[in-house]
């Protein structure tokens, strides 16, 4: 199995998954001439696209989905919220899933997660293709035991590191905007993706990949720097899937 990142945070994510000869894709919030370029330079076409899950209805997860998957002829997957929240967005053929079931899709199975984000109904993933998982957690206001529990024994973790608390406090956004990515219903810190690390059992993890930075009230370095001490390692090991080149492929063997 395998995995890359289109781009990741506030303005466009779409994560890609292969294993044996299937691929997933999961959101799309860039435009299709950005998809198709993105998608090209980690030599993916889109043909090979076995489906489009779309986690939830934010238009940097969902945007850029309808148009592409229907001139690609894509199958789009998600919860029945979020389908219903992006009916306006072109998601009329969307067939939904249960967000408490694991779905197979070729030589993956698919398990969704719920989180707590300011959505209709949103869930992240974990992939699982036998033999390890690779889970993606991003767009999550606060760890629920729940996640705890299914994201423990990843062998690699795409992880929101949103913000830094003290960049968000002190940063330029106004005071709702700041309660919103904050809260419990918006967006995980470094810290608190840190805090989920250290109650992981870590013991299979090969990869770890810090995702939806804020470009505004975060950086890469103490991004790194806060998941490095949480993992009791050098901060070079923690990789970040950035806005404009994304991640490229990472191998879990
Ligand atoms: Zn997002
Ligand atoms: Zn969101």
């Amino acid at each position: 199995m395998r995995f890359a990142s289109l781009g990741s945070g506030s303005r466009g994510n779409a994560t890609l998954i292969q294993a044996g000869d299937t691929t997933i894709m999961v959101d799309c919030g860039f435009s299709m001439t950005e998809t198709e370029a993105r998608l090209e330079r980690l030599g993916v076409t889109p043909a090979s696209i076995a489906v489009l899950l779309v986690t939830h209805e934010h238009s940097d997860h969902a945007s850029g989905v309808a148009r592409f998957a229907a001139r690609h002829g894509i199958p789009v997957r998600c919860t029945a919220g979020t389908r219903t929240a992006c009916l306006k967005l072109g998601f009329e053929t969307a067939e939904p899933f249960d967000s408490h079931a694991a779905l197979a899709v070729g030589d993956l199975q698919v398990i969704p997660v719920a989180v707590p984000h300011d959505a209709r109904e949103p869930v992240q993933f974990l992939f699982d293709d036998g033999a390890h998982r690779f889970g993606l957690l991003t767009d999550t206001g606060e760890i629920t035991p729940h996640i705890r529990r299914m994201f423990d024994g990843c062998a690699a973790l795409l992880l929101e590191c949103n913000h830094d608390r003290e960049m968000l406090e002190n940063g330029s956004y106004p005071a709702s905007l700041k309660e919103r990515v904050g809260g419990s219903l918006g967006h995980l810190s470094n810290s608190q993706a840190a805090g989920l690390l250290r109650l992981l059992d870590k013991r299979w993890l090969q990869h770890l990949v810090a995702a939806h930075l804020s470009d505004k009230n975060n950086t890469p370095e103490l991004a790194r720097a806060t998941l490095a001490e949480a993992m009791d390692c050098e901060p070079d090991w923690i990789a970040v899937a950035d806005q404009q080149t994304g991640l490229d492929w990472r191998e879990i063997s």
